[in-house]
């Protein structure tokens, strides 16, 4: 499998194309906006998209599901359920964050742990991580020790809980009870900012291990 990131919205947000080198279909994961760059992107690698993955319902994760969605006629797979409030919520969230004209939508799948993904020959697996919201999920890649993890972890950072049902105790169970366990060589790509790795975070991540350097 392959990646690419391209940076979206005024956030940053870190979309993620994810594509099987087979046979070049590809998965994008948190399409926030700028769709136009996200098609461009898979225009350059020659992809055909064949699935939209969301990890959660957050605007620069999600607003432009429903663009992408609509241009490219593929199904949208996650988050889990329990992030409905924040999607059916987009038009709100569209207003607080100044993002014009994002549209509500409905998954095709809503997802929970231990579901898989597909897309060509590529396989994830789903991982749920409340606590930044309550539905979030992540996808690992177990062959290539990649593991998208949205807004849940950050190098040297975690992801904010004071949302509305986001929690503190959840978040940092989440990370060790769900990412931790796949392993310290798996490189994980966040929501924001750059990619790190499950051991550097494990021993050095301030909110995390209480064990500095
Ligand atoms: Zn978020
Ligand atoms: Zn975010």
């Amino acid at each position: 499998m392959r990646y690419a990131i391209v940076p979206v919205t005024p956030f940053e947000q870190n979309c993620t194309v994810f594509w099987c080198e087979k046979t070049r279909q590809a998965a994008v994961i948190d399409p926030g906006g700028d769709v136009d760059r996200i098609l461009q992107v898979l225009a350059n690698e020659n992809l055909t998209l064949a699935k939209i993955l969301v990890t959660h319902g957050h605007i620069d994760h999600a607003g432009g599901v429903a663009a992408l969605a609509e241009k490219a006629d593929v199904p949208i797979e996650g988050p889990h359920e329990e992030d409905r409030f924040w999607i059916d919520g987009m038009p709100q969230q569209s207003k607080m964050f100044g993002f014009p004209d994002v549209k509500s939508f409905l998954p095709t799948r809503w997802l929970k742990a231990g579901d898989k993904v597909t897309f060509g020959e590529i396989e994830l697996d789903v991982l749920h991580c409340p606590g930044h919201t309550p539905g979030h999920v992540v996808f690992f890649h177990a062959p290539s020790k990649l593991v998208q993890v949205g807004d849940v972890l950050f190098q040297g950072s975690i992801g904010r809980t004071d949302f509305p049902r986001g929690d503190h105790a959840t978040l940092i169970r989440s990370i060790h009870e769900q990412l931790f366990p796949l392993g310290d060589d798996v490189e994980f790509i966040p929501g924001h900012g750059p990619m790190s790795n499950f051991g550097e975070e494990r021993r050095y991540n301030p909110f995390l291990s209480g064990k500095f350097g």
